[in-house]
């Protein structure tokens, strides 16, 4: 018997403990029904020892990136949680299914679609489940305005606008596109367009995209500094989002026939507001993480599918590859 399996909850284990990992996801881990923090992958032994003494993980529980693939012996482990750089989810993904794990992976899911579809491959190979970490689909303020706009409270939508950014540091992983596979729109601009999705519950049908002048070449050597692109959705619905690393945004705004609904700020992990013709709204703070994590465990008990299964990240891809078609060749490219 193990003794570290916890009663009826799946073993999560971490694969990069960098900042959402320790900021977010660890202690979110503490708050879940469903799952829990049993194991880690770090290719940074000090952090290895600092994780064990803070969550009191078992030796035996810990991998680096050399011998992680042995975790497929490890029952313990039921997840493998993938949280690093871009370039690395489809090859840790593609492992973890190999070793007989479910996977939940970052966004963006892949760098190119054919890399998500080898992933979506691997776990049905496996037969294990995929899911991709959106966490906002697990968010009270979003699930409301999905529901303004899905019931038409305030009639049909007109239009949809959303921004996303932050300034990135020089020098992180992210301003590099071999790592990265792209600038803010991989990063951030992923979250207006995943907006405009599930509150519409429509999929773009032609992408057009903008990028502003490079302020610094060295910094943003490769990657769009700043973007604005237009989602063209079925029904005439046109959804205008920005993203950038050189600026401060963080809104979404719903203009229907009897009013707009926003939320300001709309990406952060709590702290969220919102705003409806009839009130503010306000809901109970919440982990994201946690309600995302314990979605995907009970999904994987009861043999249900994922809220936000591998095959919407690949979407997303596509979308993604379809925008950065449009800013390369100033075309409207049809979906
Ligand atoms: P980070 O730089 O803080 O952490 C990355 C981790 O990967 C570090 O522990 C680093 O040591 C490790 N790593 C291994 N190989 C590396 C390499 N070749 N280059 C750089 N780092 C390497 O990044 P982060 O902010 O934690 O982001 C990790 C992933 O999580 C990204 O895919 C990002 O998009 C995603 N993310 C998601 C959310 C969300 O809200 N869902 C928030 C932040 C980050």
């Amino acid at each position: 018997m193990n003794q570290n399996k916890k009663e009826g909850k799946l073993g999560i284990a971490l694969v990069g403990l960098g900042n959402y990992a320790t900021g977010q996801l660890a202690p979110a881990l503490q708050q879940t029904e469903h799952c829990y923090l049993a194991g880690i992958v770090t290719g940074t032994p000090s952090k290895a020892q600092t994780w064990k003494d803070q969550y009191g993980i078992p030796e035996k529980n810990i991998y680096n990136y050399d011998n992680f693939d042995a975790i497929k012996d490890n029952p313990d482990i039921d997840i493998v949680y993938v949280v690093l750089p871009n370039f690395l989810h489809a090859p840790f993904v593609i492992r973890a299914a190999k070793a007989g794990k479910h996977v939940t992976c970052e966004k963006p899911m892949a760098l190119s679609v054919a890399d998500c579809d080898s992933m979506i491959a691997a776990c049905k190979q496996a037969g294990k489940m995929l899911s991709i970490g959106y966490r906002l689909h697990f968010d009270p303020y979003h699930a409301e305005m999905t529901r303004l706009a899905k019931e038409k409270i305030y009639g049909n939508i007109k239009h949809i606008s959303a921004g996303f950014s932050f300034v990135a540091k020089k020098g992180e992983w992210r301003l590099d596109k071999t790592r990265s596979g792209g600038g803010p729109l991989m990063d951030l601009g992923i979250y207006c367009l995943q907006a405009a999705c599930y509150t519409t519950g429509l999929q773009p049908i032609a992408v057009t995209a903008q990028s502003s002048p490079i302020s610094d070449k060295e910094k943003f050597n490769g990657i769009e500094e700043t973007l604005d692109f237009q989602l063209e959705m079925p029904n005439g619905i046109k959804a205008e989002c920005r993203t950038s690393y050189s600026e401060n945004m963080n809104f979404l705004k719903i203009d229907a026939e009897k009013g707009s609904f926003e939320l300001r700020p709309a990406f952060n992990y709590n702290g969220l507001k919102g705003q409806t013709p009839d009130g503010p709204l306000q809901f109970q703070p919440l982990s994201q993480q946690a309600k995302q994590m314990d979605d995907f465990a009970s999904a994987i008990k009861n043999s249900q599918p994922s809220k936000v299964p591998g095959e919407m990240g690949r979407r997303d891809v596509k979308i993604i590859t379809a925008i950065y078609e449009a800013m390369r060749t100033g075309k409207r490219i049809e979906m």
